[in-house]
């Protein structure tokens, strides 16, 4: 076995918590080899590295039909993805103005939702450092800076080896790849997807939904979003939910923030917009189910060092009493190729057997349960004001 250096000193402010809390682990391959390559024998580690070749996408397996009727009952017909015009948009990967008719139409409708939004001050960019007072500040319930959670708030499955899976950032150019290895495993994912990739390829958002993967929502243009005014996070969060509604037909109820930046504030809009919040587990201060997947891309990361992690990961995930999940991405091809050649082949052979299906699976409610429209507010009815 090959082992990917690391091309770059690390700076110490890109390590996440996991990372650090790994580092003394020893290097190794997974404990289990890759039982269920289909036809992806995994790529040489030492392949997959920052500044890889590219290897080929595959043809999505399904294309979804203009009109079709999806399984999920009271969903209406598939739209036609051809008819989206990105001129209806705002610009991608930039945070939307927030002075158009429609975000104030849906400052409006979060005014007027019963919801009270709380003071909490804007914070600066740059995370916990930069941010010190924000961060010791506990009644802001601030996730990114020691966990603090609400009970509003998912983090975890309710029982014991239950995986949510969960990837986040696309729908992108691997995308396929992995939807492909899913399908060929019988699996089915949540994907938190950026507004301004449903734009570039509402054809694999379709597939991912006709699928039966659960879709839910990460902002338009993935901005850190306790560092926006309320009304930014109303427009991020409100033109994400209207993309996915124009290509599918039907709305999340589910929101992952970026970075996992969330206080009660940004709590509180989610909510009052219809979208339960959720992050990824985390066993102490400092340490999250974070894979560091999305890091391998950028050359700040190996790919060992993803591997060590994931390991690091199911070492604790199988002696907890409740399931858990994971952080990782479809965005980038090295993402895609350590999921579906390493990750998921590993958690697949695991005894004894994981669980895995999408988060509101794991949670026990039907998949009708994560749209709004096709919620019949039963077994998760929205959030009330005050829940938190
Ligand atoms: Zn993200």
């Amino acid at each position: 076995m090959t082992y990917v250096k690391q091309h770059r000193h690390q700076p110490r402010h890109v390590q996440s918590p996991l990372v650090q809390a790994v580092e003394h682990l020893p290097r190794h391959p997974p404990r289990h080899p890759p039982q269920h390559p289909p036809h992806y024998p995994p790529l040489p580690l030492a392949s997959i590295t920052y500044n890889q070749s590219s290897l080929a996408t595959v043809p999505l397996d399904t294309t979804a039909v203009p009109g079709a009727q999806p399984t999920l009952a009271g969903a209406p017909p598939l739209p036609n993805a051809a008819l989206l015009s990105p001129s209806n948009y705002p610009a991608l990967d930039l945070p939307p103005p927030t002075d158009s008719q429609l975000v104030q139409q849906w400052i409006q409708d979060v005014a007027n939702s019963g919801f009270s939004i709380p003071n909490i001050p804007v914070n600066s960019p740059g995370g916990c450092p930069n941010n010190t007072a924000a961060a010791a500040d506990s009644t802001r319930c601030w996730w990114t800076c020691g966990g603090c959670t609400r009970d509003t708030d998912i983090t975890t499955c309710p029982n014991t080896l239950q995986w949510g899976l969960t990837y986040d950032d696309g729908p992108a150019y691997y995308t396929p790849n992995l939807l492909d290895y899913l399908d060929q495993t019988n699996l089915k994912s949540t994907f938190f997807v950026v507004g301004s990739r449903v734009i570039e390829f509402p054809a694999i958002l379709q597939a991912e939904y006709m699928g039966n993967h659960q879709i839910a929502v990460h902002t338009w243009s993935h901005t850190a979003l306790t560092t926006q005014t309320n009304e930014e996070i109303i427009a991020e969060l409100g033109w994400s939910k209207k993309v996915i509604k124009d290509v599918l037909g039907v709305t999340p109820n589910m929101m992952r923030p970026p970075y996992g930046d969330i206080d009660d504030r940004v709590r509180a809009i989610s909510i009052a917009m219809g979208l339960t919040p959720v992050i990824w587990t985390r066993i102490s201060p400092t340490a999250t189910f974070d894979t560091g997947d999305f890091n391998i891309h950028g050359g700040l990361i190996s790919v060992q060092q993803v591997l060590n992690n994931w390991e690091y990961i199911i070492g604790n995930a199988t002696s907890m009493s409740n399931g858990f999940i994971v952080l990782e991405h479809d965005l980038f091809e090295q993402t895609v190729e350590v999921a579906t050649g390493y990750i998921l082949p590993d958690a697949l052979a695991h005894q004894p057997p994981f669980t895995i299906e999408p988060v509101i699976s794991c949670l026990n409610k039907p998949m009708t349960d994560a749209y709004i429209e096709t919620n019949d507010n039963k077994t998760n009815p929205p959030l009330a004001s005050g829940t938190f």
